[in-house]
């Protein structure tokens, strides 16, 4: 089986989190290689001591034992560190859609940029923040103030 094969079993991975989000929609997973009978699977996680990782982890390893394999190994990659940028096209879509205000575009290092989130339901960019934390550390609460509706933002990292 070839690795665009792992990768797209791994498709039914989503982040328990996000659970509309597949961990390649996230970024979180980077590759995939088969060895004799055995899979390595490498991924990054979203900040280093995130709880969801265990059960993603354990996840992949379900997903691909119930696929044929007994040997999984998931190794998980700090460096080069993930960044919200890994997120893909269709993962920002999925965010927005349940709810959640996609990361702007943060650039490269530059945290200093001027950040602009837009509301998930009505796109008003006049917003406030709530809470640096939201429903997990990952997340920061706002509230838009032209619909009101308090909203989660992905932060940028
Ligand atoms: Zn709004």
């Amino acid at each position: 089986m070839s690795e665009t094969e792992i990768l797209r079993l791994l498709e039914c991975v989503h982040d328990p989190e996000i659970p509309a989000l597949s961990i390649e929609d996230l970024g979180v997973l980077r590759s995939a290689r088969v060895t004799d009978n055995a899979v390595e699977v490498v991924i990054t996680p979203t900040y280093s001591g995130c709880p969801a990782m265990d059960v993603i982890e354990a996840d992949i390893v379900e997903c691909l034992n119930s696929n044929g394999f007994r040997d999984v190994l998931v190794t998980t990659r700090l460096a080069p560190a993930w960044t919200t940028e890994w997120l893909t096209e269709k993962g920002r879509e999925i965010l927005k859609k349940s709810g959640i205000a996609p990361p702007s575009r943060c650039g490269n290092a530059d945290f200093s940029v001027n950040k602009i989130i837009e509301c998930p339901m009505c796109d008003s960019k006049s917003v406030e923040l709530l809470s640096q934390f939201g429903t997990t550390a990952c997340k920061a609460l706002y509230r838009c103030q032209k619909c009101l509706e308090p909203f989660d933002y992905f932060k940028c990292h």
